[in-house]
């Protein structure tokens, strides 16, 4: 397994990179990520394993990565919306396959920084929530591509929200690196 102990959006935007050139998407708009979940992904991480299961056996989330099992579960109806092109379900199973390939080479200290997972206490970088949103919008529709396109075009190509869209545009703007 590549094990990543990302620091900045700079870091992240590069593994995004990296991964969508490993499956030869590094110039297409729409990144088929349930195709990357089921094929790609027991290929680059050791044991890895999905697990689709009922709403009522994940109250309170649409899905969660366990990195310590290499393992994501997903309700039905995520999963099921994600098949379907849904944006947000596409963004939450982005955003936990971020945290598995984002999750540092010692399980503990991932642990660790959930653990210490207070707005007040850490920088955005350090906060693996911020990490894993951030590994998602620049999966699923990269600066580097979206640059110069409205936010509706990035919607229908990329199949992102119009919040994400935005979102990326706002640090294109920025200049954020
Ligand atoms: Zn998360």
């Amino acid at each position: 397994m590549i094990i990543y102990n990302p620091t900045s959006r700079k870091e992240i935007r590069f593994i995004a990179r990296h991964v969508r050139r490993l499956v030869g998407l590094d110039t297409e708009r729409y990144f088929h990520v349930v195709d990357f979940l089921e094929q790609t992904m027991p290929r680059i991480i050791k044991g890895f394993v999905y697990d689709v299961v009922e709403d009522e056996d994940l109250p309170g989330k649409y899905a969660q990565a366990i990195p310590e099992e290499n393992r994501i579960e997903i309700r039905q109806s995520t999963y099921e919306a994600a098949v379907a092109d849904d944006p947000r379900a596409r963004f939450t199973i982005a955003h936990e396959i971020g945290h598995l390939l984002l999750a540092d080479e010692v399980p503990d200290s991932y642990v660790a920084y959930a653990r210490r997972n207070r707005k007040a206490s850490l920088r955005p970088f350090e906060d693996p929530e911020w990490q894993a949103n951030e590994f998602a919008a620049e999966l699923l529709a990269p600066c580097r591509l979206v640059a110069g396109m409205t936010d509706k075009r990035i919607k229908e190509e990329f199949g992102v929200s119009l919040e994400v869209a935005r979102i990326q545009l706002g640090k294109i703007e920025r200049g954020a690196q």
